[in-house]
Order: structure tokens, then sequence, then C-alpha cells
């Protein structure tokens, strides 16, 4: 049974002026111990998606279809419940460690703490794995009396780590981890984080608009746009041979680990991707997409068989691959 599975779920934003859909009809399946890779342009709707399984949206957000996790439906668990899988089975690393980070609270106190309230451990129990989890993470243990502002980013993208590590998760999600860091403390995050779910046996959801970085770390790569999964197949062939125009756009964007050039100027990407309130009709890519045919203005576009557990909803898919 896989650990995670998502059955078209569509998250739907109330705001004033109307209705925002953020993620429309996702489905997808996580194996335990398995590192599952989410990428597109920002406002994809990667975050929205991320917080919906941990039920962490607004109130104002409308959830819809199945969210597994371990066979238990996430959207009608009750409160209590929910609180407990929050850090005991599956846990959140946010995009800029800052937001997560209290700045007066010494950073061994705040790892401490979701131990304690869950009454894992004792506070001699706590401070030991403190310490143990902070070597984990490749920081001292007389870093558990800094505060954060005496860190530096990557250091408390490492403490973040370790609080998300601490109640021992069989999942973790991490929302664009390395994303504010510079090129090579980006690359030693992503080792760390690569090194520890495999040792530790974690299966991952890493979210980033940067392919590379994905396809580094994750076996398995889906691709957002405009609130849909477009690409959903093994990162390397994602990466290397995308069956889908705006992955390989992505591809060619991001085409190693932290490019400062391509981050200022994305290769190849040209447009914005589309406000969802106004989504254009057919597939939503084509107005930006370079082998656009007429039908894909109107076009019913779905996942369809790309090849071995491959997916793309592209009509050139369609017709090459013959499914109908
Ligand atoms: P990503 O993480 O891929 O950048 P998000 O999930 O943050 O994308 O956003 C997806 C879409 O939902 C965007 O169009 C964004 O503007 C919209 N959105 C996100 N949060 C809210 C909210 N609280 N209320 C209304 N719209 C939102
Ligand atoms: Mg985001």
């Amino acid at each position: 049974m896989s650990l995670l599975e998502l059955d078209d779920v569509s998250v739907t934003y109330r705001i004033a002026s109307g209705e925002v859909p953020a993620v429309r009809g996702v489905s997808l399946k996580l194996d335990s111990g398995a590192a599952l890779g989410v990428a597109g342009e920002s406002g994809s709707g990667k975050s929205t998606l991320a917080m919906a399984l941990m039920r962490l949206l607004p109130r104002d957000a409308r959830v819809e279809g199945r969210i597994l996790l371990d066979g238990e439906d996430v959207l009608t668990m009750k409160w209590g419940r929910m609180r407990a899988v929050r850090w005991a089975e599956a846990s959140i690393v946010f995009q800029g460690a800052q937001h997560g980070l209290n700045p007066v609270r010494r950073i061994g106190d705040q790892i401490a703490e979701p131990l304690l309230v869950h009454g894992l451990a004792k506070p001699d129990a706590a401070r030991k794995r403190v310490a143990e989890l902070l070597e984990q993470v490749g920081l001292p243990s007389w870093r558990a009396r800094s505060y954060p502002h005496e860190l530096s980013g990557g250091q408390r993208q490492r403490v973040m780590i370790a609080m998300a590590l601490a109640c021992s998760p069989r999942l973790i999600i991490a929302d664009e981890p390395t994303t504010a860091l510079d090129v090579m403390v980006q690359a030693q995050v992503l080792t760390l984080i690569k090194e520890l779910v495999a040792e530790h046996d974690i299966s991952l959801i890493m979210i980033s608009h940067d392919l590379s970085v994905l396809a580094d770390v994750c076996g398995r790569l889906a691709v957002m746009y405009a609130g849909r999964v477009v690409e959903y197949g093994p990162s390397a062939e994602v990466f290397h041979d995308a069956k889908h125009p705006y992955s390989r756009a992505l591809a060619a964007a991001f085409p190693t680990v932290g490019d400062p050039a391509s981050r200022l100027a994305p290769k190849g990407l040209g447009g914005d991707p589309p406000d969802p309130m106004q989504l254009p009709g057919g597939c939503s890519f084509h107005p930006r997409c370079p082998v656009a045919l007429d039908e894909c203005a109107t076009l019913d576009v779905e996942l369809w068989p790309a090849g071995e557990r491959r997916t793309a909803a592209c009509v050139h898919v369609r017709e090459k691959e013959g499914a109908s």
C-alpha cells in the first residue's frame, strides 16, 4: 500500500471577488521510503497542495477529493488525530527558515517543543535528543543555546530540518527548502536532506520551481501547471526527456542545481503563468506553448500514458502513444 495517496484533489480559495481554483484534480501516489518531487513555477499550486495534505489551509479554502495517509483519510480526520499526525507521522519544512523560527527563543527549545508537547520525551531526554538532532543536521550541539539571528540562512534551514525530524516522522514535506539559500549552501542542504531520508527511511515530498533540484533528490517527479499535474514519471526521464512542452521548458530553464543565471532569467520560458481566476480554455498551457495546435484551445486534456509508468497531459503524447 502507498504511504500517501491523493485521489482527485482540488483546492479552491473563496475570496471577495470569487473563487480561485488553485489545485485542480490532482492524483498522486507516494510509496513508503520514496521521494516525490513537485515542480512548477510560482503560483502553480504547489504550496496549496502541500498545505492541503496537512490540513494547514485557511478556512476559506475548500478541499475536495481524498487524501489517504497510510489508508486514513486526512480530510475527515478528527482534529486531535490530525494534530498527532502533524508531528509524529508527517512534518513540513517551509521555504525560508526565518518564518518558521521564533526569533526570541533559543533554537534548542524550539526543536524540543514538539517532543515535549506530544509527551514523547521528558525535559532531560528532550535535551539529549536535541543534541542528537543537531548533530544529524551537521550543527554542533552547543548551537542549541543560540538564537535564530545568530545563525546563517543555511544553518537556520538545518534547524528547521532538525525540527521536522524531531518526532521521527514517516513523511517529510519540504516546500522550497533551499530556494532562499545561495548556490553552495543549497547543494549542501540538498545533500543533507537526501542522506537523512535515505538513512531513516523517511518518505519525502519535495517542492521546488527548480527541476534540476528535484531530479537530484527524487525518484519520481510531478510537474504542475495552473493547478494541475501535467507530467508525472521517473525523475531522470522527466528531466532529460520530458514529454510535456512545459516540463521541457522547465528543464531547460533550470539546467543545473541553483544556476544563478537561470534564476534571474529562466531560459526558454516566455510569458507568465495564467491567473487561476482567468484560466484559458482547453489546455491551460496552450497560450505559451511552442508546439500548440489549433485544437489545444478547446481540447479536454488529461494525463495520457506517455511510456512506462509515465503520463503527460499533452495532445502530442496522446497522438504518439495511440491512447484515445
Ligand atoms: P506555488 O506554491 O506553486 O507558488 P500557491 O499554492 O502558493 O502556488 O498558489 C496557487 C494559487 O493560489 C496562486 O494563484 C495564488 O495566488 C493562490 N492563493 C494562494 N493562497 C491563497 C489564499 N490564501 N487566498 C487566495 N488565493 C490564494
Ligand atoms: Mg509555494
